[in-house]
Formats: structure tokens, sequence, C-alpha cells
């Protein structure tokens, strides 16, 4: 089975995310890019797939500009077997990121696609189920743990209040949460090796889908700042702070 694995770069999720002063996004000049950390789980889990034999090529695909190549070679260090980058300066929402893996689905044929369950950026968590839904798959979302069994795929999923699994068909398009894994890092001899490896880069104005944005982002603006807390003597001073001044209990 080859596995497709959409992976995006976003800014590190380590470094403090600053917002512009124009108040129209994030400020991502000279700002620490890295590939979004729940994509690392979905390239963790398909490189452990063709470990276990249960697929047999893994190809990592990222839509963006030029530097989408570092995180593809990130990709491919950590095992992936070859890459494809749509390059576009365009700015990217879900569904012409969905559209534009559509095309490459239908070229490659996977067995499976497994992508984050959303970016760390936008926290759109849209790509995979639009993706579904344009190549007709079943979908499993947040995906904690997958089975493979006689053509199908057994995946549990973190719901409120618990664990669900489902049984999909395959080809069948997955998103990947937190638990499915811990991604590995990429060994300095892996990181070479990936150099080798071949990325195909595909214009995405010539893949023939509509990619313009469909959200307008009105404003961008920093969460309010906490406020300072106070200090309480006693339990009866606290009780009667509550009462009387945040009036939360009677
Ligand atoms: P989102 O719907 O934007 O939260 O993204 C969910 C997932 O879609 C990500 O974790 C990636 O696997 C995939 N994705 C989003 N944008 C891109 C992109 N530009 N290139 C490749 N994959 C992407």
């Amino acid at each position: 089975m080859k596995v497709l694995v959409a992976v995006k770069r976003t800014i590190d999720p380590n470094v403090k995310v600053r917002v512009k002063s124009d108040q129209t996004g994030v400020e991502t000049a000279n700002v620490k890019m890295a590939m979004n950390p729940f994509c690392e789980i979905a390239v963790e889990e398909a490189v452990r797939m063709k470990e276990a034999g249960s697929a047999n090529e893994v190809v990592a695909v990222s839509a963006g500009a030029d530097k989408a190549q570092e995180t593809l070679r990130t990709a491919l260090a950590m095992g992936a077997d070859r890459a494809v980058h749509i390059v576009t300066e365009a700015e990217l929402q879900p569904l012409a990121v969905a559209r534009l893996l559509k095309v490459i689905a239908d070229e490659e044929q996977p067995g499976l696609v497994i992508m984050g369950k959303q970016a760390i950026d936008d926290d759109s968590n849209q790509t995979g189920q639009m993706l579904a839904a344009l190549l007709g798959w079943p979908q499993a979302t947040f995906a904690s743990e997958i089975e493979f069994k006689d053509g199908t795929a057994d995946v549990t999923r973190e719901i409120d209040g618990g664990l669900e699994t489902l049984n999909v068909n395959l080809p069948a398009v997955v998103t990947t949460d937190l638990r499915l894994n811990e991604p590995r890092y990429a060994s300095l001899p892996n990181i070479m090796k990936a150099k080798k490896k071949p990325i195909d880069r595909r214009e995405a104005d010539a893949l023939g889908v509509d990619i313009s944005p469909r959200l307008a982002i009105h404003k961008v603006e920093e969460p309010p700042k906490r406020e300072a807390g106070i200090k309480v003597a006693d339990v009866a001073e606290l009780v009667a702070k509550l009462r009387d001044d945040a009036k939360v209990i009677g």
C-alpha cells in the first residue's frame, strides 16, 4: 500500500507568536519555522506503517512557497521515500489545499492519505475533512490508533468523554491526534540520505484547480492579557470575595 502524507510548514511551536502591527496576521518574517507538529505525527505513523510492512511506499506532499522544500526534506529524513512539492506563492486556505491534494491523490492512487488534524497556525481543522469529501473517500479524524485488517482500517478516535473506534474501507483519509505516536528525530545519516531522495516540483497553477481564497481575515489580535490575581489570608476571606466581589457564589 502506498501512503500519501500531507505536511505543512508552520511557525515553530516553540516560538512566541507575534501579531503584526497592522493586525493583518502574525509575523512570519525572520521567524523560525518547522513542520506542523500534527504533520510530524502523520509522517511518523506512515513510516511506522512501512516498517511494519503494511505500507510499501511513503510519499510526502506539501503545498507552498520554495521553503516548503525544507519541510519535505524533514519528512524524507524521517523516512518518507519521495516527495511532491506543489509550488505556489499564493496564500492557501483549507479548500485550496484540499483541491491541490486531491489532484495528487488522483495521480498517486494511495491506499491511505494521512495528515494532521489541524495546522497550528490557522487551527482550521478542515483540510482532511474537505479532501475526503472531494475524493468521496471515508474519513477518520483525530486518530489515536490505527490498525489494518483485510483492506480496512480500525481507527480509534479521541472524542469527548472517551474513545471511539471506526472501521473504514480503504482508501481513506485519516487525520492524526497527539496521542497517536511520538515522532522520531531524524538522525544525521538519514538527513544526509534525504538530500538524495527525489522531490517532484509541481506548479500549483498547472494543476487546474481554483485556489483563490474564500475567507477574508478582518483582524488578528493578541488574546487579552490576564489580570494579576490577589492573595487572600484565609478561606473566610476567599468565600467573602467570591460572594461579594466576584458574585460567583450565593
Ligand atoms: P488545517 O485544516 O489547515 O488545520 O490543516 C490540517 C492538515 O492539512 C495539516 O496538518 C496538513 O496535514 C494538511 N495541510 C494544510 N495545509 C497544507 C499545505 N499547505 N500543504 C500540505 N498539507 C497541508
